[in-house]
């Protein structure tokens, strides 16, 4: 499997050269800051699978917890990675920066607890109040 991803300008791109998989829609508070948006998808990939093809002066890392980091480009703004800094084998694609189908389905949602008042889920996927 490869598929290529890119921020809003442009200026960052990357492909990733293998499986993409627990495509999860986090409502945690965090993400949704982070996101501007009701919910957060990611997907996990190997960090080897994860390779950036330009923009690499444009990212930028936040560190948003003592053990995360998230980065994003600093033109746009686009949401790029969450990385659990003390698990470095794999990384979280913000899946919207996708220019390609993965080829795999949203399979849950975490963190349902900290959800947008706003928003209702209306689908049928699995729930879980924080971390499963
Ligand atoms: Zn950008
Ligand atoms: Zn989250």
């Amino acid at each position: 499997m490869l598929f290529q991803g890119s921020c809003l300008c442009g200026g960052i791109r990357y492909k990733v050269r293998g499986s993409l998989n627990q495509v999860t829609h986090c409502h945690c508070s965090m993400c949704r800051k982070a996101h501007g948006a009701a919910f957060a998808t990611y997907g996990r990939v190997e960090t080897g699978d994860f390779v950036l093809t330009s923009g690499a002066d444009e990212l930028v890392v936040y560190q948003s917890s003592p053990e995360v980091t998230r980065t994003f480009c600093k033109h746009c703004g686009s949401t790029i990675q969450f990385i659990y800094t003390d698990r470095p084998g794999s990384l979280w694609l913000a899946l919207g920066t996708l220019d390609d189908d993965p080829g795999i389905k949203a399979g849950q949602h975490i963190f349902v607890g900290s959800k947008a008042p706003w928003l209702e889920i209306t689908d049928d996927l699995p729930q879980h109040l924080a971390r499963p």
